[in-house]
């Protein structure tokens, strides 16, 4: 039981997968296996930017939806890139900064997730920044060290209402797509550890209320023991988010854990 006044967040991020075409389906698989929206547990999408529209008109207020990236210009010769006010216009709310596909597969870093949580800011969305350590680090105890880095390069020297508005995700890389988990009590412990760097950072009582979800392998069976910990305030799910029904058992489950 969490007993914490957090909202629970259950977020998909489908990554470079699915079309427009398929987000109708889905969305009547999820809902159709999702009987009964809890009270307690707010749900988001993180489609590619070009599904935004179609998945903000399907889900019809029932989740959030968000982006998977933004440049920190507003706007500009950056071909490739998006704007945050972009997604913002495309009907999104929040945005993923960070995530360690980004980190390893386009050199993202600290320095550039602080300027997109800033940018993002200003364009009215909420930012959710993801960190984690590679096996590497883990293997070595440099774990706390690495998570600590990344987060205080990115957050510091936000206002309160700023801080207000930002979501973790500790996603150990390792458990990425890998099918491994932290263990529960691994998580918790690194959760706990976060939470303490973001009363440092801003204060106790912003960290008291920062959401902080888990990303990594989190399937139906394993979704209850990792949301069920007191300072895991949800999931961030990739590879099991691509599928209605799973993602309907996670969610399910990690209502049942917020009641
Ligand atoms: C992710 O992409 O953020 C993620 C956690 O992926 P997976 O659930 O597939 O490990």
């Amino acid at each position: 039981m969490n007993a914490s006044k957090r909202p629970m967040i259950i977020a998909a991020n489908w990554k470079m997968y699915k079309t427009a075409a398929d987000v109708g389906l889905y969305m009547s698989s999820f809902y159709d296996a999702l009987p009964e929206q809890r009270a307690g547990v707010r749900l988001v999408f993180f489609p590619a930017a070009v599904m935004i529209p179609d998945v903000v008109q399907a889900v019809a207020k029932r989740a959030q939806v968000g982006g998977q990236n933004c440049h920190w210009e507003t706007e500009g010769a950056y071909t490739g890139e998006i704007g945050a006010g972009m997604l913002a216009a495309a009907g999104a709310e929040l945005v993923l900064v960070g995530h360690s596909e980004r980190r390893q597969l386009c050199g993202e870093t600290d320095a550039q997730c602080a300027k997109k949580i800033v940018a993002a800011l200003n364009a009215g969305l909420d930012p959710m920044l993801c960190v984690g350590e590679t096996l590497e680090e883990r293997e070595a105890g440099r774990q706390h060290a690495i998570v600590l880095g990344q987060l205080s390069r990115a957050i510091d020297g936000l206002s309160r209402d700023e801080y207000a508005r930002l979501a973790l995700a500790y996603e150990p890389i390792w458990a990425i797509g890998t099918g491994r988990t932290a263990a529960p009590v691994d998580a918790q412990q690194m959760h706990a550890t976060i939470r303490d760097a973001v009363a440092s950072i801003a204060s106790p009582s912003i960290a008291a209320a920062m959401p902080i979800l888990y990303g990594g392998s989190v399937k139906p069976n394993n979704a209850v023991d990792l949301v069920g910990q007191p300072d895991i305030d949800g999931a961030l799910v990739g590879g099991a988010s691509l599928f209605p029904l799973n993602f309907a058992a996670i969610a399910t489950a990690a209502a049942r854990t917020a009641s």
